[in-house]
């Protein structure tokens, strides 16, 4: 019998290389990440994923 993944992280969103909000979020992504600042890392991932979702799907 195997495990099942613990639900740790969600995956990382894919930033859009031509999208400046895309762009934006994934430095402020980078940022948090180079300071060790995993709750600001988290709020990224989300606000991403969110404005992927909102203006990057068909
Ligand atoms: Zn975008």
């Amino acid at each position: 019998m195997s495990y099942a993944p613990l639900p740790t992280w969600p995956a990382e969103p894919e930033p859009r290389p031509d999208c400046p909000r895309c762009h934006e979020l994934d430095e402020q992504r980078t940022t948090a990440h180079q300071r060790g600042d995993l709750t600001a890392m988290t709020d990224c991932n989300v606000l991403l994923r969110r404005h992927i979702n909102d203006q990057h799907t068909t």
